[in-house]
């Protein structure tokens, strides 16, 4: 580490991972391997095993099996929370560890990892009150001779993938809620960033989970992932990624029947109103399309602002995103990092091309930031979009913004409603009326008022519209990996019907 600014060497060497089932470490053997270069630097830093859909197999034959002989479903709520309390002090344990592969895999800068690590850490503690929280209902008013219950059962073996964008921490939005309701997982991260996925594995089998609660098969998302949509052992899918993938997950469970997680992509608005604290929310938005480089499937990149103080704001905005630091993300002091994928990055910069071919005018950024090595976008603001235009409709996924403007409340809430999708909002606005009437018109799963991307794994999460089924996190999210079973319990002497 460099003692003045904090920056972190790169490893010397690649780091190789087997996959995890039944409580083990199963190496790649005669299995291909998947070699991960850091984005940032494009030097080799993880390889992890190319499964086969018959090991994906095996996973789930022991997952079922750990399922069905209540190894862990037939434990107190109390017994599961001590578990999750461990593993929350077993990712503090290895906290810099699971930063730095997150780092080198993603891209995102350091601290930012570090951050998510920590918060991932807090998650679990909060899921270990949900598992002793959860609990069904009962129903004493049928009578004397009836009385009615309602249990909480958990689903089954859940099969679990995950994304690139945030490894660890969307992965822990998901595990600790999936085991505090007692049922067991399989879990597919994305093929360029399985790493912290596979650490996780070793520290909840250290926190105690018992052997083939949590298993882990690594490899590609179109054959294992397929096959796990596909599967017809797997009672629940948790999926999030893009809305296109989720469409097929959606298809392919028709087989079983199984039960659907889906949290996809988001165009997501920022209403600003002329009454709002400009400067705040200059702020939240500039944070809101730079957070993860703007691959984040809640980041604001549609700014809808108010006409009267829209150059105003526009100028606050560029003034902001000059000051934003782009680059190394084994700097700590670096904001916004590297973009995860050649693909990616290409993807991101044909949208600005678009973006000009269509009219829209280009206030600042526009192209890759030039380095010696690495993949990284300057952030990019495009004005005087219009809805027809690809830029407002579809998701980039990468730092790039559109500024249209509007002049009457209705008009702000029709351009915010105007997208397939329903991830999430914000409103800026110091006027109580005006906020609530917004929130309650704006069609999204997580609304903001006077901030972005914030919260805590209190509150549940998801989309309304093309976004997703289902909620994640807070007690919705336990509950989402139970089915409901009603029971009648009758009292004193039948009614003889014969
Ligand atoms: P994908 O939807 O392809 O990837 C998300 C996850 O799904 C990964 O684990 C991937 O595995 C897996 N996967 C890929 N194909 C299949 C399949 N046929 N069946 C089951 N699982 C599969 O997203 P991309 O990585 O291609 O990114 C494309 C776009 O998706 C982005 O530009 C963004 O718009 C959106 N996206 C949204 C995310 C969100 O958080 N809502 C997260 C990521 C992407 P593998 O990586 O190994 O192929």
């Amino acid at each position: 580490m460099d003692m003045n600014t904090g920056k972190i060497e790169l490893p010397k060497q690649a780091r190789e991972f087997g996959f995890f089932v039944d409580g083990k470490w199963v190496s790649a053997g005669a299995r291909k391997l998947i070699e991960r270069r850091s984005p940032a630097h494009d030097v080799a830093v993880t390889r992890i095993t190319r499964c086969t859909v018959e090991d994906l197999n095996h996973a789930v034959s022991v997952a079922r099996q750990a399922f069905t002989d209540r190894r862990w479903s037939g434990l107190s709520g109390t017994d599961r929370a001590a578990v999750l309390l461990k593993a929350a002090e077993g990712i503090r344990a290895r906290a810099e560890e699971l930063a730095l592969l997150e780092t080198l895999e993603s891209g995102k800068g350091i601290s930012q990892s570090r951050g998510e690590v920590l918060g991932a850490a807090s998650i679990y503690e909060y899921a270990a009150g949900a598992a002793r929280a959860l609990h069904g209902d009962t129903f004493n008013n049928l009578g004397d001779n009836m009385l009615g219950l309602v249990t909480r059962e958990p689903i089954g073996v859940v099969g679990l993938i995950t994304p690139w964008n945030f490894p660890f921490f969307i992965l822990s939005e998901r595990v600790p809620f999936i085991l505090a309701s007692g049922c067991t997982i399989v879990a597919k991260p994305s093929e360029v960033t399985s790493a912290t996925t596979l650490v996780m594995a070793e520290i909840l089998s250290d926190a105690g989970l018992p052997a083939g609660v949590f298993n882990v098969v690594t490899g590609s998302g179109s054959e294992i992932g397929q096959a796990m949509t596909e599967h017809d052992d797997i009672d629940m899918l948790s999926f999030t990624g893009s809305t296109a993938v989720g469409r097929r997950a959606l298809l392919a469970s028709v087989g079983n029947f199984k039960k659907l997680g889906l949290e996809l992509g988001g165009k997501n608005p920022q209403v600003v109103f002329a009454d709002a604290d400009l400067d705040e929310a200059a702020d939240g938005v500039v944070f809101g399309i730079c957070f993860n480089a703007g691959q984040c499937c809640v980041s604001g990149s549609r700014l809808i602002v108010e006409k009267s103080v829209a150059a105003d704001f526009e100028a606050r905005i560029a003034e902001k995103l000059s000051r934003v630091r782009v680059g190394d993300p084994l700097d700590p002091r670096t904001q916004v990092g590297a973009i995860v994928t050649e693909q990616q990055h290409d993807t991101i910069l044909s949208y600005i091309g678009k973006g000009r071919e269509e009219g829209a005018r280009l206030v600042c950024g526009g192209g890759p930031l030039v380095t010696d090595q690495g993949r990284f976008v300057m952030p990019t603001v495009f004005s005087d979009v219009t809805m027809d235009m690809a830029v407002a409709r579809e998701e980039i996924f990468g730092p790039v913004l559109t500024i249209s403007t509007f002049e009457t409340f209705d008009e702000a809430m029709e351009l915010a409603n105007d997208t397939v999708y329903g991830l999430a909002a914000s409103i800026w606005t110091k006027n109580l009326d005006k906020a609530t009437n917004a929130f309650r018109r704006v069609q999204a799963g997580r609304v903001w008022v006077n901030t972005t991307i914030a919260g805590g794994p209190d509150l549940p999460i998801g989309g309304f519209k093309q976004s997703g089924h289902g909620r994640e996190t807070g007690i919705y999210g336990v509950e989402e990996y139970t089915e409901v079973k009603t029971v009648h319990i009758a009292l004193g002497k039948r009614d003889l019907w014969v």
